[in-house]
């Protein structure tokens, strides 16, 4: 261990308190997701952070050990286990990477472009990766995307459970999702929509906790080693496609002002989690089920942002 980590971990320790007294402020003015209508029964109070950093630390704060569905967030980790598995046809054939200034699940902007996604982490794109996922039938691909979720996490990972009630729940209502798949399936993009579908509601449904979620992102992190394990999950390049993917679309259509305020690559979703991994430090995790107007957590927006500010942890500052 040496100075300067520990001095890092003294200053996020003195910072997680009032990241997260500003959190519960800020999730007062917010809205539960419910067009998933499970999500609709989330307490909109709760919040929670957790930073782990490359040592394997990880420092926490409010209901940092609350579970949630990580939906959106799981975007992420899906690309990573595609890309790993070495699914060249995936980028840039068969999905893009630019941000598609469009609404999450936007059908809008595929139809223009002949059912190619604009990037893979609006759910056009993800449905299109979790189609690729090793397995023959979507039960497959999750135990899949656990074994990633497992390796990611390094040693005593959880089993990663899966969220019946949101699943069932996404089920019914995802209608627009199953759109997107079967608009793709003409397209050739997807090669059979209701497996696709069926597995990305799954890996949407699967729970963790910000604790988790912060050690999940430590490769991201880390050029994609595990930095305890030594694992490696990612090539140096796939590794920056993820990465430079959640700095450019990663907030929904709040990504440019995240860029500005926060200056972290970070994914969020609609349960109000967001990982943010800033390269070569640190992985942050944050929880707050209330939403903005844009799908973000207020609350996860705020302690980013605080945290940025404090502990100097923008790409875009030159004092780091
Ligand atoms: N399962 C959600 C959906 O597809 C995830 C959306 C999100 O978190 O952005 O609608």
């Amino acid at each position: 261990m040496n100075l300067s980590s520990e001095t890092l971990a003294a200053d996020i320790e003195a910072e997680l308190p009032e990241a997260i007294a500003r959190g519960r402020e800020a999730a007062r003015d917010g809205a539960l997701a419910d067009y998933i209508p499970e999500l609709g029964n989330a307490d909109a109070e709760v919040v929670g952070i957790a930073v782990a950093t490359l040592d394997g630390r990880v420092f926490s704060a409010g209901e940092a050990a609350a579970p949630f569905t990580i939906q959106s967030v799981s975007k992420v980790f899906s690309l990573a286990c595609v890309l790993r598995g070495g699914d060249d046809g995936l980028y840039p054939e068969r999905v893009s990477v630019e941000p598609s200034g469009d609404e999450f699940h936007s059908i809008t902007r595929l139809e223009e472009e002949r059912g190619r996604p604009r990037n893979p982490i609006i759910n056009a794109g993800a449905i299109a990766v979790t189609g690729r996922v090793a397995g023959s039938t979507p039960e497959q691909r999750i135990e899949t995307l656990r074994g990633f979720l497992s390796d990611a996490y390094g040693e005593g990972a959880p089993d990663f459970p899966l969220d019946d009630a949101v699943y069932r729940s996404e089920c019914r209502t995802g209608f627009r999702n199953r759109a997107l798949a079967n608009f793709m399936q003409h397209h050739g993009t997807v090669d059979d929509a209701g497996d696709a579908v069926d597995a990305y509601f799954r890996q949407c449904s699967l729970l963790v906790d910000a604790r988790a979620l912060a050690r999940l992102g430590l490769f991201l992190a880390n050029g994609g080693v595990h930095p305890c394990t030594g694992a490696e999950l990612l090539s140096p390049f796939h590794n920056r496609v993820v990465v430079a993917t959640m700095m450019t679309c990663g907030l929904y259509d709040e990504v440019g002002h995240f860029a500005i305020s926060v200056g972290i690559p970070a994914k969020s979703g609609v349960s109000g989690g967001i990982l943010a991994v800033l390269p070569g430090r640190m992985s942050i995790a944050s929880y707050g089920p209330a939403l903005g107007p844009k799908g973000n957590s207020l609350a996860g927006m705020t302690m980013l942002e605080y945290l940025s500010q404090r502990l100097r942890l923008s790409l875009f500052e030159p004092e780091r």
